[in-house]
């Protein structure tokens, strides 16, 4: 049986992000690292082809910093870098449907060159994968672990083709459903939204300047993020029924239903791509911990895409538990223990908490359909405007640099 110092499980954004993290740890410490995904993805070089289609994702300016750390932002001869197809927010507007008054917040204000960054996930998948490619670590895919059992001093873990193997440290990196949770008897605190996410990709005939959108009205918001070229990629988000209806329009019928909703802003919008429809919850693993296991990503909390905070809230995450790595392996310790891990969840409790309330609060403010709590979201939207220092403190918190 072999038998690996950690072992992660799920090579997705968050997996690989990890994989990507501990690049020095692996070769100062000699780590012996597994990563086990269930899909079939190549660690191949692969030819980067940009898409209409792809679905993206809002990386806050603290994100890039953490990328920027790990040599991952900027191109250079031997890795590729996420930044060739990231587009940058400059300004983010948010307003509620059909109300006066609206709150921005800009990058000038905060001295930044960005507030954040839209990047293809395809793009970041390469990314990352290219980086693992390097790195000397034991890559099994396609792969999935299918039972997970505590054993002395870690866990032992059996993928489907039959092989066991054992890991001192664990990490759950495996997305929102996680059947491996189940098996160890984490449970989860699950609210359902009753609601969807309608994503897709939008050309619209005037320049977005770098300017995100978030509408809100009590049926849902609408989002709509700038892509490079003159395209923003949009996420929509209504009860399951009413996007089914939208669904179920021709492309020149459903473009006309967002125009409706979003007003002429940004010109016409003339086409749409590939729909895809995603239920939301918001998802938290009751445990993020264990001696020998760590859960993040998806596994740890999915929440409502409506501020993007999810990729990011887990890259911070994925950073924490490098810097306890380190910290631990710096003593003497191999990473797994109950102390390093419990180091590790005093870390992230108090802006995963922040977060998740953060964006579920959000949800809940503008999904009440009341004349008068209208009003003051109205008036809130304006004093946002007005109150410098609350408007920049809030920023700083979205833009991943203050915790
Ligand atoms: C509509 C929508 C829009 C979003 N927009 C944003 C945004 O703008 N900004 C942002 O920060 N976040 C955003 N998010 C959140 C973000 O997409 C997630 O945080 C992120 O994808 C989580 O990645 P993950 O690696 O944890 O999970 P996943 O991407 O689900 O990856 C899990 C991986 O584990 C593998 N796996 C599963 N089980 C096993 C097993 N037993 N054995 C081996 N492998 C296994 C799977 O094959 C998969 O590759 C959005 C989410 C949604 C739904």
């Amino acid at each position: 049986m072999e038998r690996f110092d950690i072992a992660i499980v799920g090579g997705g954004l968050v997996g690989a992000s990890l994989a990507a993290s501990l690049s020095e740890l692996i070769e100062q410490y000699h780590l012996r690292v597994v990563v086990i995904e269930a899909a079939a993805i190549s660690l191949e070089k692969r030819t980067w082809q940009p898409s209409f289609d792809q679905r993206s994702s809002a990386l806050a300016y603290g994100t890039r910093l953490h990328f920027e750390r790990m040599g991952l932002w900027q191109h250079n001869n031997e890795q590729a870098g996420l930044a060739s197809e990231a587009c940058p927010i400059h300004q983010v507007h948010i307003a509620e449907r059909g109300r006066f008054g609206a709150a921005r917040l800009n990058d000038r204000e905060m001295g930044t060159e960005a507030l954040g960054y839209v990047v293809p996930n395809a793009w970041m998948g390469q990314v990352l994968m290219q980086r693992m490619a390097t790195l000397p670590l034991t890559w099994r895919c396609p792969a999935r672990v299918e039972q997970i059992t505590p054993v002395q001093d870690g866990h032992q873990l059996t993928l489907d083709n039959g092989d066991t193997l054992q890991a001192g440290l664990t990490v759950l990196a495996d997305g929102g459903r996680s059947p491996l949770k189940k098996l160890l008897g984490i449970e989860s605190a699950v609210h359902d939204y009753q609601q969807s996410a309608l994503i897709s990709t939008l050309e619209i005939s005037r320049p977005h300047h770098g300017v995100a959108y978030e509408r809100f009205d009590a049926r849902g918001p609408m989002a709509l993020l700038p892509l490079n070229g003159q395209r923003m990629a949009l996420v929509w988000t209504r009860a399951p029924e009413r996007l089914a209806e939208l669904e179920s329009l021709s492309d020149a019928q459903l473009l006309a239903e967002i125009q409706r909703f979003f007003g002429d802003r940004l010109g016409r919008f003339t086409r749409i791509g590939t729909r895809s429809i995603y239920p939301l919850q918001l998802v938290q693993a009751r445990e993020q911990v264990r001696p020998h296991l760590a859960v993040l990503g998806n596994a740890a909390h999915s929440m409502h895409p409506v501020a993007g905070q999810g990729f990011n809230l887990a890259l911070r995450g994925v950073i924490d538990l490098r810097d306890a790595l380190e910290k631990a392996l710096a003593q003497g310790l191999r990473g797994g223990e109950a102390a390093v891990m419990h180091d590790f969840e005093r870390r992230r409790a108090l802006d995963r908490d922040v977060m998740v309330k953060a964006s579920h609060g959000l949800v809940e403010l503008f999904g009440i359909d009341n004349p008068l709590l209208s009003h003051a979201r109205a008036l809130g939207l304006i004093g946002l405007n007005l109150l410098g220092p609350v408007r920049r403190g809030l920023t700083r918190r979205a833009m991943g640099i203050e915790r």
